[in-house]
């Protein structure tokens, strides 16, 4: 079985293939730059514990490179290094200046106290520094599986700590909570991306049809794997606002069931208090949760974990239209079953970078040590109402108390954010239509790739070797 690596390498060769690139530099490309492995000792109740923990640096290209950081009990070398390569080309796939990186420490989060999570967190965070591993214009992690806001203060904390003459301190990291320099719509941002980048696909008829679908959003049976914090939030996002029947609900120890729709918030509500899916009223309860990922549908959302559709069960998928929130969940194997079938897959490369679009405004935000729209909105506000008031004199009618409540509106932070958002979500996938027009390429994947790196050749190429 090829491994999650071997996998993304094959898809990168692939789309290299349609490539005439000068020798030598695909391979430069593809190949992970810096790989750190550090057995990091920390205290847990009088106890010292050894934890393998993990940095790979793809590429620098772009600098500071950029990526999350899980805290998973399966974190492999393997596996860090596959996330960041994928980083890489989802940066420069979205326009966001950043070399790709990952990191990852082996640790059930689940199974550890609050306590440990903060020493191992700070630990690694330092033994970052210590490499010169972490920085504002060095490297700069972010949430993954098993970390979150919590995690991210600590490390922005243990770095100023470490750090007390810089004044970019809190650049050194994105996702942390708004009141610890984060930025409003950051934590929602991986889910969020999902919406648009999928609203995004279904503006264009052809390639709805392509997939054996018709219509918009409105009424898609979704199956979603995973209600963690990107599920989560592209599954209440897709239900709330865009009308899709969320009819399967995919985790760990089950999933639930319900042809008529689940509620999101209701299911989010009962794992965060009973820590598992069993027990929920108003669906049926599947107990080999992944028998889901082939049920009816006309979506299928893993957001997960990566090798989830392999070609074990790519025969059996229902789904129309297979939507990588998570990063691989698709295997190189099944993403030709699933193409070949005529299902179309939004990749992760494309469709999950909502959260590094954000992380970026986030970095920026810092450096610039002032939130966006602070100095614009007010200004903004009063020129509008004018306008609108000398509408309503020149045409004798008068705007709705609502009308003026939303058009009247200067731009806040959360209003820049989804703009940003939304504006290189839609850029990014006209780019890989166009792409995958002009060289023929039946997928998205494919297409995704070319666009990414050819962008990355071209820095390479503008940027020489030196020394
Ligand atoms: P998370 O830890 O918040 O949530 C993961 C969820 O998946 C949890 O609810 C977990 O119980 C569930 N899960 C794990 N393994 C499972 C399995 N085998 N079957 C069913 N459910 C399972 O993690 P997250 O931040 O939401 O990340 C999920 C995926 O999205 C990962 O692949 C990650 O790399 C990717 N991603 C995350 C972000 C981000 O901003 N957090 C950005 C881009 C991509």
């Amino acid at each position: 079985m090829s491994s999650f690596r071997d996998d993304v390498y094959r898809m990168y060769d692939r789309a290299v293939s349609f490539l005439a690139l000068p020798p030598g530099l695909s391979e430069r490309i593809k190949t992970c730059s810096v790989l750190l492995h550090m057995k990091i000792p920390v205290r847990v109740e009088g106890d010292v514990r050894l934890f393998d923990a993990y940095r790979a640096q793809h590429s620098f290209h772009r600098k500071p490179v950029k990526g999350g950081i899980r805290f998973d009990a399966a974190v492999t070398a393997d596996e860090v290094v596959a996330l960041a390569t994928l980083m890489t080309f989802k940066c420069a796939l979205v326009n966001v200046p950043f070399g790709g990186a990952k990191g990852g420490v082996r640790i059930d989060p689940r199974a550890e106290s609050a306590d440990t999570l903060e020493r191992v967190t700070r630990r690694y965070t330092a033994e970052l520094f210590w490499r010169n591993c972490i920085g504002p214009g060095v490297d700069v992690p972010a949430p993954d599986m098993g970390t979150g806001p919590r995690e991210m203060a600590w490390i922005a904390d243990t770095y100023a700590t470490l750090n007390p003459a810089d004044i970019d301190p809190l650049a050194c990291v994105t996702g942390k909570p708004v009141t610890q320099g984060g930025i409003r719509g950051r934590n929602e941002a991986t889910g969020r991306g999902v919406q648009y980048g999928l609203r995004e696909f279904f503006r264009v008829p052809a390639d709805v049809k392509g997939c054996g679908l018709d219509g918009g959003l409105e009424g898609k049976r979704v199956i979603v794997q995973g209600l963690g914090n990107v599920g989560y939030h592209a599954a209440k996002f897709l239900q709330e606002e865009d009308g899709c029947r969320i009819v399967g609900i995919i985790e760990r120890d089950g999933a639930l069931w319900n042809d008529d729709g689940l509620s999101v918030e209701a299911i989010a509500q009962h794992i965060r208090a009973k820590k598992t899916v069993r027990g929920f009223t108003g669906a049926k309860l599947v107990e080999r949760g992944a028998d889901v990922l082939t049920s009816p549908c006309d979506i299928l959302l893993p957001a997960a974990t990566e090798g989830q559709i392999t070609n074990g069960n790519a025969d059996a998928i229902q789904a129309r239209l297979v939507v990588e929130a998570a990063n691989g969940p698709t295997t190189a194997e099944a993403s030709d079953t699933l193409t070949r079938r005529g299902i179309a897959i939004l990749p992760d490369l494309y469709i999950n970078a909502g959260g590094v679009t954000v992380s970026y405004f986030e970095w920026s935000k810092n450096l610039a040590h002032m939130r966006f729209g602070r100095m614009s909105r007010r200004i903004d506000q009063q020129r509008r109402g004018q306008m609108m008031r000398a509408i309503e004199d020149m045409t004798s009618s008068r705007f709705t108390p609502e009308q003026w409540a939303t058009v009247a509106q200067g731009a806040g932070e959360i209003d820049h954010v989804r703009s940003g958002l939304d504006d290189t979500m839609c850029e990014a996938l006209a780019e890989v239509r166009e792409a995958r027009d002009r060289y023929k390429v039946p997928d998205l994947r494919t297409a995704s790739f070319i666009v990414a790196i050819q962008k990355v050749v071209t820095s390479n190429l503008e940027l020489g070797l030196w020394p």
